[in-house]
């Protein structure tokens, strides 16, 4: 089978793979549509080191093309939302742990091109069928479930980390297709002032549609600054999603004694991050600061899933580009590469495959 991906850092290709081998807990998966992330991106360009032969891509819908002889919950033809996290449940770690992010050591539940082929293929592979897939119900579309796998996943897992109450002041820090969701977590979760950090046109608007109370630019001065002046002493929760390790300083900066730093944003593994002391009250602000990757299963996609059902949220406004053909996956990764003004996120319809 064809699928796309890399042959090594910063060479995209298309490789031809022997189709993946369907043990007895797993399903083999044909996908229908699928999204372009930065992680894909940020792999490619050697962001979590080497990796060689690689299909890219953990963001999928699609039919179930082949159960193993032991799943009880999925057959042939059904219509599944794959969580781009598939952890192995039979992993102690995760069995005694709130999150499910880290089955067998960091990161590990990550498993499309964390440690095996992603699924930007005719044909891919899922551990764990029966505690992994979603059916997709009925009043979702497949594109609101696919922007659940990751994106509003990994957002509202900020959302989660920052414990958002009612009132609180919340800054985003960043607005893409990530910061966009944690925003509209927030809102969901009752925050009071949502105040919104990026600069692009198309993720401006939408931060507004999902909730946003104000707007900063990072390219107008310090955000900190910005923040303890709007805020005259500081944010309640702050959930990075963009930026730099100088983004990471400045959200323990505009946080306010007693608040919270939620961090989902991928840091370059060559970046130290660091403050001053007196930035965490030399120790003493009881400011915590958390980070954490998104978590995965079957129960959390039903969850997300949910919240669209119920008119809650609508994921699929941060869609701005869709592209047809499993031929256009290069064009896709190329759009998200470039991260041109007008891009949220791009998804591409595997519509001429059989
Ligand atoms: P995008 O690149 O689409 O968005 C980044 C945002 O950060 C943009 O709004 C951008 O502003 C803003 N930004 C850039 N530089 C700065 C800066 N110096 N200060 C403040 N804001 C800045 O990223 P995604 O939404 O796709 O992903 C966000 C992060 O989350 C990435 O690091 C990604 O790898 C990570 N991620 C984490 C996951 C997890 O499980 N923890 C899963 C998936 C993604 P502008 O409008 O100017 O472009
Ligand atoms: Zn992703």
């Amino acid at each position: 089978m064809k699928g796309y991906g890399m042959r090594c850092i910063g060479s995209p290709a298309w490789l031809e793979k022997d189709i993946p081998v369907c043990g007895p807990l797993d399903a083999i998966i044909q996908p229908t549509m699928v999204a372009v992330c930065s992680s894909d991106t940020h792999i490619l360009h050697g962001g979590f080191g080497e990796h060689k032969d690689l299909i890219l891509g953990h963001e999928a819908v699609g039919i179930v093309a082949e159960v193993g002889s032991m799943v009880r919950g999925f057959r042939p033809g059904d219509y599944v939302v794959v969580p781009c996290s598939t952890p192995d449940w039979l992993s102690p770690t995760i069995q005694s742990t709130p999150s499910n992010a880290h089955d067998r050591g960091l990161m590990q539940s990550f498993k499309f091109i964390g440690s095996k082929d992603g699924i930007f293929a005719e044909r891919f592979h899922v551990n764990q069928a029966d505690a992994n897939l979603a059916l997709l119900p009925d009043g979702v579309t497949p594109e609101q479930a696919l922007m659940t796998v990751d994106m509003m996943s990994t957002g509202y897992h900020g959302v989660e980390l920052a414990e958002i109450g009612f009132g609180d002041t919340v800054v985003v820090i960043g607005i893409g297709p990530v910061g966009l969701m944690a925003l509209s977590g927030a809102a969901i979760r009752g925050a009071g002032r949502i105040i919104a950090v990026g600069t692009r046109k198309p993720c401006v608007e939408a931060a507004v549609y999902y909730g946003a109370t104000d707007i900063i630019s990072y390219k107008a001065g310090d955000i900190a600054d910005q923040v303890l002046e709007m805020t005259k002493g500081g944010a309640d929760k702050v959930i990075i999603a963009g930026g730099s390790a100088e983004t990471f300083t400045q959200a323990v900066r505009m946080t306010r004694e007693m608040g919270t730093v939620a961090n989902v944003n991928f840091f370059d593994h060559s970046e130290t991050l660091g403050f001053p002391a007196m930035l965490w009250g030399v120790g003493m602000a009881n400011k915590d600061i958390r980070g954490g990757f998104c978590p995965g299963g079957a129960r959390r996609i039903q969850k997300m899933l949910a919240l669209i059902q119920a008119g809650r949220v609508d994921p699929a406004r941060i869609i701005s580009h869709k592209l047809h053909g499993f031929t256009k996956l290069p064009e896709a990764v190329e759009l998200m590469d470039s991260k041109s003004p007008e891009l949220i996120k791009p998804i591409v319809y595997f519509d001429d495959l059989a």
